[in-house]
């Protein structure tokens, strides 16, 4: 079958093309791309008036599974992604059994082959049952798909098994994706650290645990060669090393999420569970340290690092509630409103962090609309206005801090390899 997209504004930062055209998709591949086509045959999805990127792409998501389906499925997630304007996602380890054997990668493929509504990249862990003891089967996973390697959710404590994983790693050309915070200094944090926490007498997540940790992986990224991506960065002088790392020609990246983009602490003082996150939500300085650092290139990718839990998880004491609230269906709207449509950060430049750079970091072929590859495309309306609404998201996981605020522009349609799986905000497939 034949889908003809026609007349969107086409902005694809592979190639810096902004213009606007028809794309017909043969099956699931594209196969042609030019001002107007002519294909009688083909179904058509006129996309007059809104813009097509190639599909957005987001490299930590937590799908829960194996062993969570109270949480998340894949089939939940994916639903989730797709609304979202996501083809592709990056699934962490994290679970329950841990996502660190060749047999547990494979098994999970074959589950996402069989619910996946967008496509569905396996990341492995570090270490065996995430204890940071003993190496994971990194080759084996790798060889079953898995497209890098991570620990996420805990920091690889001992420096020693840092170094061999980045090695090993390295043989397999992944990236290791390091959660960045020093284990001893934020034993019993509930929050940052700093006047609000002091403030509302919860115990804080000094920035510090986390400068320490990116330190220490930079280093160790220097002295392996191994390439290293810090998760979820937040704070001013991770940033800054960052920065530095890069200037020196390490192979360090980064990537940040809308909700350390865009909150501070502030919103912790009505002690809503819906903000509690790791690494937390920090002052306004890190807030803007952050925003500098995506706005400079600093920064490669923007991520969600969607932690959907079981409603009744989150509902429940601060200070018992876990960390981690969902961001698929509100990534792509949240950076619409606080970058493009403030003048912030330019359409192709925003694009590219949610394309070309996470695909690339993956070392998958993805996130580049042009003819010969996958048709996985999202048609964005860029003015459509609308409100979170969490009791609505296909998400299992209903707790966001953004629920119930305004934003401007989301996806208006989700097509993977050639396939119309969302159209305003319903999933068809
Ligand atoms: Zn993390």
């Amino acid at each position: 079958m034949a889908l003809l997209v026609k007349q969107g504004r086409l902005i694809n930062p592979a190639t810096g093309e902004d213009r606007v055209c028809d794309i017909l998709i043969e099956g699931e591949v594209i196969k042609e791309i030019a001002p107007t086509i002519d294909a009688p045959d083909a179904v058509v999805l006129d996309a007059g008036g809104l813009v097509v990127t190639p599909g957005l792409i987001d490299m930590h998501v937590h799908l829960r599974q194996p062993g969570q389906s109270a949480k998340e499925t894949i089939r939940s997630g994916t639903m989730a992604a797709a609304v979202g304007g996501f083809t592709r996602v990056a699934t962490m380890p994290n679970t329950k059994p841990v996502i660190d054997s060749t047999i547990i990668v494979e098994g999970l493929k074959y589950k996402i082959a069989k619910e996946g509504l967008v496509k569905v990249d396996v990341i492995g862990s570090l270490s065996k049952g995430l204890e940071g003891k003993e190496l994971a089967a990194m080759g084996g996973m790798a060889a079953a798909g898995a497209v890098a390697f991570s620990d996420d959710g805990r920091y690889v404590q001992s420096c020693d098994f840092m170094r061999k994983a980045m090695e090993y790693a390295s043989m397999f050309d992944k990236i290791v994706i390091d959660h960045c915070e020093d284990e001893t200094l934020i034993a019993g944090g509930q929050m940052h650290e700093g006047t609000v926490s002091n403030e509302l007498g919860l115990k804080g997540r000094p920035a510090v645990a986390e400068d320490i940790a990116v330190a220490r992986d930079i280093l160790l990224a220097e002295a392996t060669g191994a390439a290293v991506h810090i998760a979820h960065i937040s704070t001013k002088n991770a940033v800054a090393m960052v920065r530095r790392a890069k200037a020196k020609g390490l192979k360090v990246t980064a990537e940040v999420t809308p909700q350390h983009l865009i909150l501070t602490d502030e919103g912790l003082r009505t002690y809503n569970t819906s903000f509690k996150v790791n690494p937390p939500l920090r002052s306004e300085d890190h807030r803007r340290a952050v925003e500098e650092g995506l706005l400079d290139g600093t920064i490669d990718a923007v991520v969600t690092d969607h932690a959907p839990h079981a409603e009744e998880e989150k509902d429940c004491e601060f200070s018992l509630a876990p960390s981690g609230f969902v961001g698929l269906e509100t990534s792509l709207g949240l950076m619409l409103t606080y970058f493009y449509h403030t003048g912030k950060l330019d359409l192709i430049s925003l694009i590219r962090t949610m394309t070309v750079h996470p695909a690339a970091l993956l070392r998958v072929d993805a996130g580049n609309a042009a003819v010969g590859k996958a048709a996985d495309l999202t048609l964005i309306d860029l003015d459509r206005e609308w409100v979170v609404d969490a009791t609505a998201f296909y998400s299992q996981g209903k707790s966001s801090p953004f629920d119930g605020m305004k934003l401007r522009g989301r996806a208006a349609a989700t097509i993977v390899d050639g396939m119309v799986v969302m159209k305003d905000g319903e999933v068809l497939a």
